[in-house]
């Protein structure tokens, strides 16, 4: 996106009484198909959480499916040939804003990786999340140099997870924000009580 865009997305946002200083709520259903240890998925939910927080997102955990809303899966293997990444793959068709609004976790490679990276299962598959949430709600597969949607996640992203420095950019956070508002008109939620 262009600083132009971005500006309009703001202005818009503005307008529409979308204030960055309130988290938007999005409903995501888990459904753990692999049968990952509970206190891992538990810790994984609270991980992709925070990176989203950060975009001024608050992720509402729903026990099933509700409209507008994403699902998360927890799986062993890819089951349709689609291409996605190492640890996980997002069903979105580009530009039309009509995916499935679904995403998969690839358990066993997430584990592999947590175990190549000396990381905990539950950052990786965290990062996972949060990087398969924005594909969804970027309605795209690209990737960005840096930062939760890199390509390649590596080494060096889990670190910065895993001390709360894993973020999406200014401009993916905006888009994820009006695309949600879109989705919802009116879902700003209230403030998290603490
Ligand atoms: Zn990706």
């Amino acid at each position: 996106m262009t600083r132009q865009k971005l500006a309009v997305v703001t202005l818009w946002m503005a307008a529409a009484g979308i204030c960055f200083a309130q988290p938007i709520a999005i409903s995501v259903h888990l459904v753990d198909q692999y049968g990952a240890p509970k206190s891992v998925a538990a810790a994984a939910r609270k991980n992709a959480a925070h990176i989203l927080e950060a975009a001024g997102v608050k992720i509402d955990w729903q026990d099933a499916a509700t409209p507008g809303g994403l699902t998360l899966n927890i799986v062993a293997r890819r089951t349709v040939p689609t291409q996605g990444d190492a640890l996980g793959y997002a069903l979105i068709k580009p530009g039309s804003g009509n995916g499935c609004d679904c995403a998969y976790l690839l358990y066993p490679a997430i584990e592999q990786s947590a175990s190549a990276w000396r990381a905990d299962v539950q950052t990786v598959l965290g990062v996972a999340m949060a990087h398969e949430i924005g594909h969804i709600l970027l309605d795209s597969n690209q990737h960005s140099a840096s930062g939760v949607m890199k390509a390649d996640l590596a080494n060096a992203q889990i670190a910065k997870a895993s001390q709360g420095g894993l973020i999406f950019t200014a401009e993916q956070a905006a888009t994820v924000r009006l695309q949600i508002a879109r989705r919802h008109p009116g879902s700003v939620a209230r403030p998290t009580e603490k």
